[in-house]
């Protein structure tokens, strides 16, 4: 079967990691951490810190050598007792007589004999290594000309040569000059001679290979006599009974050292020595480098699909204390292994994975909002909670007005009460907190069973003003709700966003995203465009819905509601383009248009001697117009229409979402003779107070309270309270949605002044209201 993406653990990884994007960066890290950590194990560049490392692990381990080897040193004690260097050669004959005859198994000469001496000396040499030639190793020597970079083998004198046995003590120094390891043995030339430690720990290695000496043999632990006291009989014979032993310099003034790493300087024979001692421990296996950096690029890929980068930075750290502490093990079972490339890999991509997860840490910081110490809406688009639950944003649609008149630090206090309020009832509710009075959450669970309610029950919160500072002050606020979707919650948030900014252009409590819209977008884009050329080409036309005066049962004028019958898709409801408009600075140009219908019909209607009010709905965007009132006498004069046949319907969010300037605007509309109508009361937030400064004459109760009044007492009482208040404020009051005779009858019982809904008349083309109106009485009695 094929791979698939998204199959099995693996697959879901891999996928998820895909589709972060996350790839790109990780794969270049992870090719970047290979080059240089390869580089570094192929030049040896982290050699030195090796070598600390194997020092420091040695040091560790640090043990005994078997004892089984003896140096017999030529020290100092030695030169002292017999000046003269070099000695002469029949004083190693002695030695190695004494040697045998104190029992020692055989007798290496750490002393190079390839030159006569004189042939007194080099007879008695010779003589002596015949009496003991089974017993006796002479060194073979490699010899590097400095001109020619060409070795040559150098051997003992060949009348030395034939009473001995030769093996070779050619050393493997590395750039640094320190002797890792030692070869098995030296190929030069036609024999092949076993190095000193080979043939001391009776071991035949393969041809040619070197083994690395391991240096946590303590050297002082290798027994070690010097060459005087074997002359002068002063060592007991046990010493060497049954040993091999190795005669050679060890005084540091004949100048044979070598650099022990972790030990400092040590005498030529130890080195042979502690090599013998390796492989009578047994012979150690290099592995080098590759193993463990095969190793950590693998880790550090399975790194890269995990999902949480704290568990990314453990797997890492992980590997990096498994490169420090396994070699510890793997050098007591003599396999030894380099680490440093595993470690620079591992330490590249860890380094840059910390710093990445400490980047995003401080951006996580940086993702709280300085005013309320809330998560900020930036953090909850990276959040990957909630998927299935609602998303739900609130926002208080006066909240720049509000903190502009506010002193610096009173803002802090505001949004603690508006966050004490969202938060009531529901502890360790996770908020996150936008600029502009955003203020967004996930519904748990038991929320989003009851969400109608529990918004309702919030919307009701804010009824109340906030105090601050002794002022009270009023909030508007309104919801929006994701109801929960696969998309991204930056998606998702915008969607809420919308659905909430639609809400309170619409003077709702809240309102659901309807995702269906996603379909529709592409219509949506270019429902602006279309917008512009419906206007100029006649697809946008207005509607008229009579209005009833109650008391006199007369119809007395008419809303004036804009229409757009779409070649393609029919009728669009206004609902929607009405918004679009308004986001996209075209609400102007189409209220000019309705504006200019609705006065020349009500001119037209007065001028035949029918008294005719129009109300037009004027948008919110329009009110801060400051040229708002000249534009509008400059309509009622040029057609002909009195200011007081003219009333413009304002929503009460929208009211409510006015400044005290822009209540001037609303005023000089006023002093012009112009009626202001408050559309949609009830929907919003306005108290008594606000209401009174609202230069308004006449409220208008939201179809939503009439509809039901003849199901819910609430509703009813709602309306008939409604009317009383206007009233007292010596407003009109208009219901709108009759849909019934007994609402009208209920209506009127209440002293409501008009009636406008389906069952008075639905909104209809302009000649159907002429129509209408010329026939006045006889319509009313058939609707009565
Ligand atoms: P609105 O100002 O509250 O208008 C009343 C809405 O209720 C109209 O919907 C009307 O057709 C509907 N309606 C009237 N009587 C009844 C009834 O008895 N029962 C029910 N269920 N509905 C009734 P429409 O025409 O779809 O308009 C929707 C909203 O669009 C309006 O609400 C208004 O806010 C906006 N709008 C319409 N025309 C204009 C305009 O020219 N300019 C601006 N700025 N907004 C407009
Ligand atoms: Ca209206
Ligand atoms: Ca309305």
């Amino acid at each position: 079967m094929a791979f698939q993406p998204g199959m099995g653990r693996f697959g879901a990884s891999w996928t998820r990691w895909r589709r972060k994007g996350a790839g790109k960066g990780r794969i270049g890290l992870l090719l970047w951490a290979t080059l240089i950590a390869g580089i570094c194990g192929a030049i040896n560049l982290g050699k030195p810190i090796e070598g600390a490392l194997r020092s420091t692990r040695n040091l560790l381990r640090g043990h005994d050598a078997s004892g089984q080897i003896v140096i017999v040193g030529i020290d100092d004690k030695s030169l002292a007792e017999f000046s003269a260097w070099p000695w002469p050669r029949r004083r190693y004959a002695e030695l190695t007589d004494a040697l045998v005859r104190a029992g020692a198994r055989r007798v290496f000469i750490d002393i190079n004999f390839d030159s006569p001496s004189s042939e007194v000396e080099d007879r008695l040499l010779e003589e002596g290594l015949a009496r003991h030639s089974d017993k006796v190793v002479l060194p073979s020597l490699e010899v590097v000309d400095a001109m020619s970079r060409q070795s040559n083998i150098v051997l003992p004198l060949s009348r030395f040569a034939r009473h001995a046995s030769l093996a070779f003590i050619g050393i493997r120094y590395d750039f640094q000059g320190v002797a890792w390891a030692l070869p098995f043995d030296s190929s030069l030339g036609r024999v092949r001679h076993p190095s000193f430690a080979a043939k001391l720990a009776n071991v035949v290695g393969p041809a040619g290979e070197s083994f690395p000496v391991d240096y946590s043999i303590d050297p002082k632990s290798i027994p070690l006599i010097s060459a005087s006291d074997v002359i002068q009989g002063r060592v007991p014979d046990r010493t060497f009974a049954g040993k091999d032993v190795v005669i050679g310099a060890t005084s540091h003034q004949l100048g044979d050292t070598f650099f022990a790493p972790g030990g400092g300087l040590l005498a030529g024979p130890y080195l042979h020595v502690l090599g013998a001692e390796t492989l009578i421990e047994g012979t150690p296996k290099a592995l080098g480098w590759f193993a463990p950096f095969a190793f950590a690029l693998l880790l550090a890929c399975a790194s890269f699909l995990l999902r949480s980068a704290g568990k990314r930075v453990l797997l890492i750290g992980a590997g990096i204390s498994a490169c420090l502490l396994a070699p510890l093990g793997l050098d007591a079972m003599r396999i030894y292994v380099e680490t440093m490339p595993a470690l620079t890999l591992l330490l590249i991509v860890g380094g840059r994975l910390a710093w990445l997860r400490h980047r995003a840490a401080s951006d996580a910081k940086a993702v709280l909002h300085k005013v309320s110490g809330l998560p900020t809406l930036t953090a909850l688009r990276e959040s990957e909670n909630g998927q299935r639950r609602p998303l739900i944003v609130a926002r208080i649609t006066n909240f720049a007005e509000i903190v502009s008149s506010l002193e610096a630090d009173q803002e802090g206090m505001l949004v603690q009460q508006v966050v004490g309020r969202l938060t009531l009832g529901s502890v360790g509710q996770k908020l996150f907190h936008g600029d502009e009075g955003v203020f967004a959450w996930f519904a748990d669970d038991e929320m989003a069973v009851t969400l109608t309610d529990h918004l309702n029950a919030l919307h009701n919160l804010f009824r109340s003003p906030v105090v601050l500072a002794n002022t009270q002050i009023d909030l508007t606020i309104a919801f929006g709700v994701e109801g929960g979707s696969d998309r991204s919650v930056a998606n998702r948030l915008g969607g809420a966003l919308v659905a909430a900014d639609e809400a309170a252009a619409q003077g709702l409590r809240w309102k659901e995203y309807d995702s269906t819209r996603l379909k529709e977008a592409p219509w949506r884009l270019s429902l602006l465009s279309q917008l512009d050329a419906a206007i100029d080409t006649g697809e946008l036309w207005v509607a008229y819905q009579p209005k009833l005066d109650i008391r006199t049962n007369r119809m007395i004028g008419a809303e004036a509601l804009v229409r757009w019958t779409h070649p393609d898709k029919g009728p669009i409801s206004p609902a929607e383009f009405v918004l679009a408009a308004e986001q996209s600075g075209r609400i102007h140009k189409l209220t000019t248009y309705v504006l200019e219908r609705a006065i020349q019909a009500a001119a037209a209607l007065n001028q035949r001697g029918i008294p005719f009010s129009i109300a037009v709905n004027l948008s919110a965007r329009l009110i801060d117009d400051a040229g708002l009132p000249e534009w509008v006498s400059g309509l009622l004069v040029r057609h002909g229409l009195r200011p007081e046949q003219l009333v413009l319907e304002i929503t009460e969010t929208a009211a409510l979402g006015t400044s005290m300037a822009h209540l001037a605007n609303l005023a000089r509309l006023r002093d012009l003779g112009v009626g202001i109508s408050v559309d949609d009361y009830g929907t919003g937030l306005s108290t008594l107070d606000y209401l009174k400064k609202i230069p308004a004459c006449e409220i208008k109760i939201d179809k939503s309270f009439v509809q039901a009044m003849h199901r819910s007492d609430g509703d009813r009482v709602i309306v008939n309270s409604t009317i009383q208040l206007a009233h007292s404020l010596g407003r009109r009051v208009v219901a709108e949605g009759v849909e019934d005779r007994e609402t009208l009858d209920a209506l009127s019982r209440m002293g409501c002044d008009i009636a406008q809904g389906f069952y008075i008349g639905r909104p209809l083309p302009l000649r159907g209201l002429a129509r209408l109106f010329l026939q006045d009485d006889r319509v009313l009695s058939a609707a009565g």
